[in-house]
């Protein structure tokens, strides 16, 4: 029986298991935290695309009627303990998805990055996988490894993509969990939010009614954009939830209330102190704060993987055949199906899969990363 392990107990790792197991593999997953646990900290955040969009058929008939509505709306928490936890327990699952084991290195068991690169006898060695539970480092093989470790690494709020002077020395607020929990704390403060992705939507709209409810709240909105309206906007958008935020976002930046102060085509230089905070903007701006939110995007950690000859997009840092067949979508409703050719990673066997393979890219949805696993399970067949 070919082994498969898949890194991360995300929900593309749950459902590139449960994949794995139907089709006659023997599955590990191997996840650094608890299951979901990155949707652990979205807060009150809710999913934008409906339950009926976020799970496949296999899942949902392991749920059974007491699963979510077709139409809901789960917030992260919601799907871990609704939907992400009742699979990892399913029958199907049950005793293959190990938790507080983080992988720290994959590779070719006897067969370094430059070895064998482009011969089929670099595909005979099973993968070797390196990773710590419980204090100790354990090593597993598989024939077959799918990466879903999501984007995990927040990017730097400075100029360029650079940390800003003093940035990697102060403690910033990343995820929106994060945020919600900081909230009470800041009634009546001076908050800097940095980025105009879905994320900092979401935030804004409640540092607006933390102001509402403590008036003399100050909010300095920082954005790369130029524009009136900095969040980007689908026309005629069916996600009516992303609409919304998108656009009360937009309306509070075109037009901003005297708490809310916008800087259009602004960059962070410095942040010093420990809060209260001075942070140095482009222009020779000083503005002060006492919390500093930085919703800018995350980025994949590939680290672990240096000893594989992985095909990296220069420009997302995921999988490079999926940001080359994807550079011109704007809106992830329409996103062409991607092709085998795009999905394979360079290393026959290993594909990285989910957020992961999108790397930088907004594009992902989750009914997209399946389409993807579907495409991944027939290229490399099954044991059944
Ligand atoms: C606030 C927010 C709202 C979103 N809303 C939607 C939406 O409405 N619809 C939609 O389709 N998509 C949405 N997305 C995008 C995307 O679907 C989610 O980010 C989703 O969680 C991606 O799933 P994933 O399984 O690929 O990665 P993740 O959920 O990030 O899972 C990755 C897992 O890998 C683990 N891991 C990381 N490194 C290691 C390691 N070295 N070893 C072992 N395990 C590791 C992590 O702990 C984590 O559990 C949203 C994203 C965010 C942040």
């Amino acid at each position: 029986m070919k082994r498969l392990v898949v890194i991360g107990a995300g929900p593309m790792g749950l459902e590139a298991a449960l994949l794995g197991v139907e089709r006659g593999y023997q599955v590990t997953v191997l996840e650094r935290g608890q299951v979901g646990e990155s949707l652990r900290d979205w807060g009150r955040v809710r999913f934008f695309t409906p339950f009926a969009m976020n799970v496949s058929p296999r899942a949902r008939a392991l749920l059974g009627p007491g699963g979510p509505a077709d139409a809901a709306l789960l917030t992260g928490p919601e799907m871990i303990e609704r939907v992400l936890l009742p699979l990892s327990a399913s029958a199907s699952l049950a005793g293959k998805v190990q938790t507080q084991a983080k992988v720290v290195a994959v590779g070719r068991a006897r067969t370094l990055r430059r070895d064998l690169a482009k011969n089929p006898l670099r595909a005979g060695r099973p993968f070797r996988i390196l990773y710590e539970q419980g204090g100790e480092e354990r090593v597993l093989e598989a024939e077959l490894v799918l990466d879903a470790s999501g984007v995990t690494r927040p990017t730097y709020l400075g100029v360029g993509g650079q940390p800003a002077l003093g940035e990697r020395q102060v403690n910033l607020h990343r995820t929106l969990g994060s945020v919600e929990r900081a909230l009470p704390g800041w009634a009546g403060r001076r908050v800097m939010l940095v980025g105009h992705g879905h994320s900092a939507a979401h935030a804004i709209a409640w540092l607006a009614e933390l102001e509402q409810s403590a008036p003399g709240t100050k909010v300095t909105w920082v954005v790369r954009s130029l524009n009136a309206r900095p969040c980007v906007e689908v026309a005629s958008d069916p996600l009516t939830e992303r609409a919304a935020t998108v656009r009360r976002a937009n309306e509070l930046a075109a037009a901003p209330p005297p708490w809310l102060t916008v800087l259009r085509k602004a960059h962070l230089e410095s942040i010093r102190g420990a809060g209260p905070f001075e942070v140095g903007l482009s222009g020779a701006r000083t503005v002060e704060v006492d919390g500093i939110v930085g919703l800018t995007g995350y980025r994949p950690e590939l680290e672990f993987l240096s000893e594989l000859p992985l095909e990296i997009s220069a420009v997302s840092e995921g999988a490079r055949g999926i940001q080359q067949a994807l550079a011109n979508v704007t809106d992830c409703l329409k996103a062409p199906a991607l092709l085998p050719k795009d999905l394979e990673s360079g290393e026959p066997g290993f594909y990285l899969v989910g957020q992961k393979a999108y790397g930088r890219m907004t594009a992902f949805l989750l009914e997209n990363g399946r389409a993807q696993l579907e495409t991944i399970f027939r290229m490399v067949g099954g044991q059944k």
